[in-house]
């Protein structure tokens, strides 16, 4: 089968490399570099207790890829240590409490701690504000390089192409299959893999399918110095995500979790966000931050029911989705990859995927379609 993925973020390419294995596979990416948007941009965490009751099942099923992955796939683990610890004030102990029941109906190694127990994790909570936190020990920091980069190296080994500032303009199905134009090339496919994050509606659009809704939320993130003995520190997420930080390489990773809709543009940071980070995390913490190092932001794309849109277009079955990941399209790749493969070539979910727990219909475009 000829199958053409539009976008090279980490839905794409990952597609892609399980699809290569058995296809003739061409990616298209727009810009001249791959994993230029969101995918360069994320916090680079793993954690199954994150996201809706279809991400969950997806993120899970992932996890042996992330702690396994093929030979030469990377050379280096693909996960590093980290744990999350997510902090409540009394107002916010209900939804701690919450969390903490997700966790452990997943994994005993789940704890609700103290606030002296949450601040010897990390010194510089202030304890008097806490009323308990959550401890994630097995969340995790993923190479997010390496776990792109092994993608691409696997698509090429295995035969793929991957295409850099080929933007794919237009595309027309007839009986002869796809007639994609991207840049001055005419290429030819029998399947058509919509991976194009924040552009996914723009992408459906230009082939002629009925776009889904989808809105991309901007999340900012900065970079400031960390104090010593931070690189130990577990990430630290507010219950009601209103801020988050992680050490990283010598400094912290910060965010005020904002979720601003925005057009699928290239990203920019706004001042206003990065202050209302540095506010929260000054009022929560002893940290003090003043200097920001360096800042970016990345789009957050979800569907209108916050879920992925993974499979068959109704209108044009050839037209295959792959997006709306939301927060949470790294961690889940690789188990979404191969679902998507098994879509595209009619064999069933793979079996491991179904014991996660996926939910087909909840990911399936056909609810959008008043199938
Ligand atoms: C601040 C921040 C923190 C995050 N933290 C996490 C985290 O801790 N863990 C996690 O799992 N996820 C996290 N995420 C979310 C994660 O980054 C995304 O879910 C994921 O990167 C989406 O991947 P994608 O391939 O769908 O999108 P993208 O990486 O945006 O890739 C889509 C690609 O399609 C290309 N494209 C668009 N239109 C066309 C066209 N017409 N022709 C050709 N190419 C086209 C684009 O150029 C782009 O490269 C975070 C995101 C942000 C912004």
């Amino acid at each position: 089968m000829r199958i053409v993925v539009a976008g090279g973020g980490i839905a794409g390419i990952s597609a892609a490399y399980e699809l290569a294995a058995r296809h003739t596979v061409t990616v298209l990416e727009q810009e001249p570099h791959l994993a230029y948007h969101t995918t360069g941009r994320s916090a680079a965490l793993f954690t199954e207790n994150y996201g809706d009751g279809t991400v969950r099942p997806l993120t899970a099923a992932s996890r042996r890829f992330f702690d396994d992955p093929p030979d030469g796939f990377a050379d280096h683990p693909l996960l590093s240590d980290r744990g999350t610890l997510t902090i409540a004030r009394a107002d916010q102990l209900d939804r701690a409490e919450q969390l903490h029941e997700a966790g452990s109906s997943r994994s005993d190694a789940v704890e609700m701690l103290d606030p002296g127990a949450a601040t010897a994790m990390c010194p510089v909570l202030r304890s008097e504000l806490l009323a308990g936190a959550v401890w994630e020990p097995e969340a995790a920091d993923i190479d997010v390089a390496a776990l792109h980069q092994g993608f691409v190296r696997g698509t090429r080994s295995r035969g793929g192409t991957i295409r850099s500032s080929a933007e794919l303009t237009s595309a027309t199905w007839s009986k002869n299959g796809w007639r994609i134009n991207a840049g001055d090339d005419v290429i030819r496919a029998d399947v058509l893999v919509n991976a194009s994050g924040a552009w996914a509606d723009v992408v459906s659009t230009r082939c002629g399918v009925e776009p889904i809704g989808f809105v991309p939320r901007r999340r900012t993130a900065f970079m400031v110095t960390a104090p010593g003995g931070a690189a130990g520190w577990p990430m630290i997420i507010d219950a009601d995500e209103a801020f988050y930080f992680k050490p990283d390489g010598g400094q912290l990773l910060c965010s005020p979790g904002d979720e601003t809709p925005s057009a699928p543009v290239d990203a920019h940071p706004e001042e206003i966000d990065v202050a209302t980070a540095i506010d929260r995390i000054n009022m929560a913490t002893t940290l003090g931050l003043r200097h920001v190092r360096s800042q970016w932001a990345g789009l957050r794309t979800f569907a209108p029911d916050d879920a992925m849109v993974i499979g068959r277009d109704p209108s044009t079955p050839s037209f295959v989705w792959l997006a709306g990941q939301g927060g949470t399209g790294i961690q889940s790749a690789p188990a979404a990859a191969r679902f998507v493969a098994s879509i595209v070539e009619d064999l069933p979910p793979p079996p491991d995927i179904l014991a996660a727990g996926l939910d087909l219909e909840g990911v399936d475009p056909a609810r959008f379609r008043g199938f």
